[in-house]
């Protein structure tokens, strides 16, 4: 290697060791307090948090995750008369207890440590402890918070959706696929703990297959875990859930929305719920990097209202989360979709 390659080279490790050094110090984003918010038309709830974003050491740019998609969202829906700026139901983090609930103690312990931690996250966080809980683990329990409240929302007034969560991987000893904490999971052991005994549906539309949903609830009768997915991307191995659909990659809008509109009543038959929480990642669309599902924002908005339209019929409650999606239409499409969806419940049934 010449010299003026390797003193190159030098430059660049520098300039990247700066600037994962400032990364270190930008201040993480408010937390604001939790506030019950406000029950907007039809009962619907909105809950969501500035503190759901992640900001630690750059982690948020090695991953192809829109960190600003939640503020995104939220200034889509405040833009639009939906939520005032006080209308969000602002969730408190979701306590170890509650976590523990769901997940291993072991597990959750074990992610004070930096290597646990990402091998939770797929992306290397250079230190654990403190630091990393503050500003890795605290947004992800916000979030599952986020989840939890929606879950008791839904419960009251029908229709909730959190403007995060979704973290459909996490599975009850093991993290992976940017998926610490299982927020479905956590959010149904708080609902049983609330002497919630009804039955629940988990329809899970994201591209990628809720290997962990399906991982938590393979024994419980009382949770039907649904996953329509493209069939050749991660998870693999797949796990078994009480139904799976594999989709072809390239599948577009009509053939995905067809498929979802034949299975719904034979879900609904199926499971019987009593309330309905619909996993709903934006990476089925054609811009997504890690899928392939090649749907446009119509169609994403068309499947999630196919789902709230047949948990409405049902007079179903439905917790809307929503879960991944990485590319540069995502936080569009999903602000036009909780839009859309918070109008339709909204007018008279
Ligand atoms: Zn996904």
């Amino acid at each position: 290697m010449k010299r003026r390659q390797i003193f190159g080279m030098m430059v660049l490790a520098t300039a990247l060791a700066i600037l994962t050094g400032l990364a270190c110090f930008v201040r993480p984003p408010p937390s604001p307090p939790p506030s019950d918010g406000a029950t907007l038309a039809g009962g619907a709830v909105v809950v969501y948090s500035p503190g759901y974003r992640v900001s630690f050491f750059g982690i948020e740019r090695l991953h192809p995750f829109d960190i600003n998609k939640y503020d995104r969202i939220a200034a889509h829906l405040r833009s639009e008369g939906l939520v005032d700026p006080n209308g969000f139901q602002i969730p408190p983090e979701a306590t170890f207890e509650q976590l523990a609930a769901a997940h291993d103690p072991h597990y959750l312990r074990s992610l004070a440590d930096a290597q646990a931690l990402s091998a939770a996250l797929e992306v290397t966080v250079p230190f654990g402890g403190a630091a990393a809980d503050k500003r890795v683990l605290a947004p992800f329990r916000r979030a599952v918070g986020g989840t939890i409240a929606a879950m008791r929302a839904a419960r009251s007034g029908g229709f909730a959706v959190n403007l995060g969560g979704g973290f459909h991987h996490a599975r009850p000893e093991m993290g992976h696929g940017f998926c610490v904490y299982n927020d479905v999971a956590v959010g149904i052991a708080q609902l049983r703990a609330d002497g919630f005994t009804g039955r629940i549906l988990i329809i899970d539309t994201d591209a990628h297959q809720g290997d962990g949903d399906h991982a938590f609830f393979a024994d419980d009768e009382t949770v039907y875990s649904f996953s329509m997915h493209q069939g050749s991307i991660f998870p693999s191995p797949k796990l078994d859930g009480d139904r799976d659909i594999s989709l072809p990659s390239g599948m577009g809008d009509a053939a995905f929305l067809d498929t979802l509109s034949s299975a719904l009543p034979e879900l609904m038959a199926a499971a019987q719920p009593a309330l309905i929480v619909h996993v709903a990642g934006s990476d089925v669309l054609s811009d997504d990097p890690l899928a392939g599902l090649a749907m446009s924002p119509e169609g994403l908005i068309a499947r999630d209202v196919m789902v709230l339209s047949a948990a409405r019929e049902a007079d179903v409650p439905l917790v809307h989360l929503l879960a991944g999606g990485y590319g540069p239409s995502s936080a569009t499409a999903q602000g036009e979709s909780v839009a859309t969806m918070l109008r339709r419940w909204a007018e008279a049934p």
